[in-house]
């Protein structure tokens, strides 16, 4: 599993499928063989403390945010292990800039979402995942059927949010929740549909 050269690998898959809890496993075995690692997120993730990536299941690691992809190389000089969480909703520099560290030796790990809500590749994932040297996409349970899911649906006021639905919700506009959903129970309303 220990590279000596660059390597990138590209965790992703829909909410709730346990890409968190499955970077913090790798950066536990590379903490254990005495690599240097170091995790960054960006700024605008509020889910957890500033300084920590906190997975659903209460595992954790102290992480640095950063506004924009390029102060990332900055940071990691030290590093051996460079793990990225949150990577779609980075700019569309990342790509590049996890080239570059693989180019000068590191591994670099990037945990993201590959769909939006709505089913569409999500920000820069999709050519992480074409540039990566290793993909594993994740699956969740449908919370409809019990079947794998592969989608993240969202719900408004316990609906499916509309395609157009704003992406960040003010509050008073309604309960935003979200749900691991299959192919088949993933609904996307059309912003014309009634109701
Ligand atoms: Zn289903």
């Amino acid at each position: 599993m220990f590279y000596t050269s660059g390597w990138v690998h590209v965790i992703c898959g829909c909410m709730f499928c346990g890409k968190t809890d499955e970077m913090l496993r790798l950066l536990r075995r590379f903490s254990i063989a005495g690599r240097q690692v170091i995790l960054v997120k960006p700024r605008l993730d509020t889910r957890t403390a500033e300084a920590t990536v906190v997975s659903r299941s209460g595992a954790q690691h102290p992480a640095v945010s950063v506004d924009q992809s390029r102060q990332i190389e900055a940071l990691v000089s030290e590093a051996d292990i460079i793990a990225i969480e949150e990577g779609q909703f980075f700019d569309e520099g990342l790509p590049e800039v996890v080239e570059r560290l693989a180019d000068a030796g590191k591994q670099v790990v990037v945990t993201g979402l590959d769909r939006d809500f709505r089913g569409i590749p999500f920000g820069p994932m999709p050519r992480l995942m074409a540039l990566a040297d290793q993909v594993t996409k994740l699956t969740a349970i449908c919370m409809v059927c019990g079947e794998q899911a592969t989608r993240t649906q969202r719900l408004i006021d316990g609906q499916p949010a509309r395609a157009d639905s704003p992406l960040i919700m003010v509050g008073g506009m309604g309960d935003e929740s979200y749900e691991a959903r299959c192919r088949l129970h993933h609904e996307v309303p059309s912003s014309d549909a009634v109701g």
